[in-house]
């Protein structure tokens, strides 16, 4: 009767060689950000309640302003995460590096502000503008 006996991983070094390889879903070709202009008026808020409101648009805002976020996978991804473009992959994937990566740290960490859908954003709508309801209101009476 045959044995098994369970080896134990060799332990392996990470390197920006390999570390594309143990990334499980390939996380930065899952999404596409677009900077936006920063929002001020109540008027911008509105217009990026609608923006969320659809299915995986996120808003967010790090050192470098306001961007969108859109929770989309790339088609190009093949099943086993790697590229199935790479030797004509647009210039931005060609221009991402693996350095430090969403491999080593959630972008949600680097976010100053982040709203994963509607309700999160209004909430803070109605926190930054204390009038936001009867302008809502205002509105609804106009058109
Ligand atoms: S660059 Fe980083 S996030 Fe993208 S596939 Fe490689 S390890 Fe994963
Ligand atoms: S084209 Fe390739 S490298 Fe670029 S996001 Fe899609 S799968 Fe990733």
């Amino acid at each position: 009767m045959k044995k098994t006996i369970p080896i134990k991983p060799a332990k392996v070094e990470i390197t920006s060689e390999n570390k594309c390889s143990f990334c499980k879903g390939s996380k930065c070709c899952t999404y596409i950000t677009h900077q936006i202009d920063t929002p001020k008026r109540k008027e911008d808020f509105d217009y990026l309640l609608w923006q969320v409101s659809h299915k995986n648009v996120r808003v967010y805002k790090d050192e470098d302003g306001w961007f969108l976020l859109v929770d989309n996978p790339c088609v190009h991804i093949m099943k086993d995460g790697r590229c199935g473009i790479y030797e004509v992959r647009p210039a931005t994937c060609r221009a991402h590096t693996n350095d430090y990566c969403e491999y080593d740290s959630s972008a949600e960490d680097g976010f100053d502000l982040y709203f994963d859908g509607y309700e999160s954003l209004l909430a803070y709508c109605k926190k930054r503008f204390k009038k936001w309801d009867k302008w809502k209101e205002k509105q609804a009476l106009e058109y």
